[in-house]
Parts: C-alpha cells; sequence; structure tokens
C-alpha cells in the first residue's frame, strides 16, 4: 500500500509495528552482537519507517529508532560520557541521492562540493583520549552519548599507539574491526568448539571488543582505521583530508583507499571502483562515505539528533551470497 493511501490511524498502526520490530532487531544487533536478519531488511523497514514519519510528522516521538542513535551500553562496562557525542550516518542508497545531498551542501555553504571520499569500513566506532601522548581511556560509541570504557582491550591492538611521539592532549576516533582472515578462523574455530559464529565481521569485532576478558580481545586479531581528529583546531588541522594525514603522521592506522573528490563523475567511479573490488579487500566494507571536506564548513553545517548533516553513507547493494528475509509485508 503506498502511504499516501495510509489514514492517521492505519499510519499509527503501521509506525508502532515497525518500531517494534526495529527495535527488537537492533536489541539482537547492538547488545548480543547476533544480528536476527539481514541489514538490508533492517535498512528497508527502517526506511519504511522514516518515509511513515515525514509524512506523519505528528507521529514522531522521541524514542523512535529514527531519533536515537542505535546502540547499547552493557551493564558490565564502566561508562564513558563522550564530551562529544558519537553520532551515526544518513544513508543513502542511490547516485541521485547522493546529488540531492551535494545540492543541499552547495545550497547550505554557498561553496562547491569538495568532500573526502572514504571507505565505510565494517566495524565499530572507537573513541580513544590521550593525555600528555598517553592513551588514557578508549570507548565505544555506545548510545551516541555515553559508551563502554573498553580501555584494556584496546590496549592490546596493536595497531593503537599506546605512547604518541609528542605529549599532546588528543581524542580521536574511528573504526575497529576484525581482517576477514581472522573472522574466517575464528568462526572456523567456534563451529569446532560448538560455539555459535558470528554473522559476519562487523559483529565479530564488536563481540571481540567487548569482553571483560581482555586476553580473549587479545587473541582476535582485531585492527584499526581511524579517521576523525575531535580536537583537530589544536593541531591546526583544517580539512578532512589534513586529518587523515596527521593521523598517519602520529602513528595510526589510516586507510589508504580514500581520495579527495570535487565532482560527483569521481564520487560515482570511487563507489563503482570499490563495489566491484569489495571482495578484495582484507577488510569488510559497505559503502563509501563522502564528508564535508572543510571541518569548519562541518561545524556550520552541524548535526540532527542522531546523524551530521555534513556526511552521507552510499551503502552497497546487498552481496548475492546473502539470503533477504523479508519478514513484513507493506501492509498493516
Ligand atoms: P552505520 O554503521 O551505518 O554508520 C555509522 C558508522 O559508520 C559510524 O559510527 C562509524 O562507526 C562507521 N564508519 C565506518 N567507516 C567510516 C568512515 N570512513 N568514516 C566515518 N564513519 C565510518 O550506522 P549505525 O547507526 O551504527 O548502524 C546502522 C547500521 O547497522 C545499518 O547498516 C543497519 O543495517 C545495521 N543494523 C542492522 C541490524 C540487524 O538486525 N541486522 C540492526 C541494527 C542495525
Amino acid at each position: 500500500k503506498a502511504i499516501a493511501e495510509f489514514s492517521h490511524a492505519e499510519a499509527a498502526t503501521k509506525i508502532a509495528s515497525l518500531r517494534a520490530k526495529l527495535k527488537e532487531y537492533a536489541a539482537a544487533y547492538y547488545t548480543a552482537d547476533a544480528p536476527v536478519v539481514e541489514d538490508a531488511v533492517y535498512d528497508e523497514q527502517y526506511r519504511d519507517l522514516e518515509d511513515l514519519e515525514r509524512a506523519f510528522p505528528d507521529l514522531v516521538t522521541v524514542d523512535s529508532p529514527t531519533q536515537n542513535v542505535g546502540g547499547a551500553v552493557l551493564p558490565e562496562f564502566t561508562k564513558i560520557t563522550h564530551n562529544i557525542p558519537m553520532l551515526s550516518m544518513g544513508d543513502v542508497f542511490s547516485l541521485e541521492e547522493i546529488t540531492q545531498f551535494n545540492q543541499r551542501i552547495v545550497t547550505a555553504t554557498k561553496q562547491p562540493g569538495e568532500y573526502s571520499v572514504e571507505l565505510k569500513i565494517d566495524g565499530l566506532a572507537i573513541s580513544l583520549r590521550y593525555e600528555k601522548g598517553r592513551l588514557v581511556e578508549g570507548s565505544t560509541r555506545g548510545d551516541g552519548n555515553v559508551g563502554e570504557d573498553v580501555t584494556e582491550n584496546l590496549k592490546t591492538i596493536k595497531a593503537i599507539p599506546q605512547q604518541l611521539t609528542e605529549p599532546i592532549d588528543l581524542e580521536v576516533r574511528g573504526e575497529c574491526y576484525m581482517p576477514k582472515t581472522s573472522f574466517v578462523k575464528l568462526n572456523e574455530q567456534r563451529e569446532r568448539d560448538g560455539q555459535p559464529t558470528f554473522a559476519n565481521p562487523r559483529n565479530a569485532a564488536a563481540g571481540s571488543l567487548r569482553q571483560l576478558d581482555v586476553k580473549i580481545t587479545a587473541e582476535r586479531n582485531l585492527d584499526t582505521f581511524m579517521y576523525t581528529i575531535v580536537n583537530a583546531a589544536d593541531y591546526d588541522v583544517h580539512t578532512q583530508r589534513d586529518a587523515l594525514a596527521q593521523l598517519t603522521q602520529w602513528g595510526f592506522h589510516t586507510n589508504p583507499e580514500s581520495i579527495l573528490a570535487t565532482d560527483l563523475t569521481t564520487v560515482q567511479d570511487f563507489i563503482e571502483r570499490y563495489q566491484s573490488r569489495r571482495d578484495d579487500l582484507p577488510y569488510g566494507i559497505d559503502g563509501v562515505v563522502l564528508k564535508v571536506n572543510d571541518l569548519a564548513e562541518q561545524q556550520v553545517l552541524g548535526n540532527t539528533v542522531k546523524v551530521p548533516r555534513w556526511e552521507i553513507a552510499y551503502k552497497f547493494p546487498p552481496e548475492e551470497a546473502e539470503t533477504i528475509v523479508h519478514d513484513i509485508e507493506w501492509t498493516i
């Protein structure tokens, strides 16, 4: 049934049922690191909810999944409040929607679009805080405002410097991921041990980092790609491209597969290149991220309650090997 045909009461019923389903899926995904449906199923129902809420704005509530960063803080971990929230990201599924995003940016900034185009790494977001060059705190995104203290777990990851060469105060963010080979080996081992396997490298990374016994994290061979300097202005870093270069210089792992794009043909070429090459990469990706390159413009554009307005993720179509379970009919 098309949205235009929904009465207010029908929309309310449909919205309630979509929210209930999405919350159930999100609980399995974020709390247990064990999704019960494919991402594409989640994404489709999320989109249906967004479309209905757009058509019936009075039905939007603060507890809707569209208004909250999905995520969980496991009770056994110490909580860390993020000074600057760790947000989710708006996603799009077509080049037409990227064009619309670019138009919004050009209109708002009155500048031609200039983007850092990066791969969307299939892992979980982490934040690292350094005082006088020493790693003092590491956390997960959690619900965006409050994350889990996984400092000791993160210290087991070789890619994360525990001591920088300069005695600087710094907060950086990025993605913690499990390389594909480690993911395959881990699942083989778990199968042999009669343990449930992880659905994908992202859930495996999240399940491996959020362990009370850091020895388990240490065995899981996690890696990182950092992409954000939270206090970039302190270091005279004014663009996302310079942030990536500075992070590399400080000794963090950064993803080498990224470009600066000043036109959408370049963005499209990048998307097509990595969509076809994704199986050849040693880590999982599920799309491409466009970020307004100028950090001052990012500040001006700001955020919604859930996502930055200055970045967007283009999500790849689901891989053919995945079975998509369409368990909700678009009816009420
Ligand atoms: P998201 O993971 O789609 O996007 C935001 C995240 O992208 C950031 O937090 C960051 O960790 C990550 N990221 C990766 N590469 C990045 C880069 N280069 N620059 C910046 N950030 C980068 O958003 P989300 O809100 O965390 O989760 C929604 C996703 O989770 C959807 O894809 C959805 O399908 C999936 N999900 C699935 C289920 C399920 O049941 N299968 C349930 C809930 C959510």
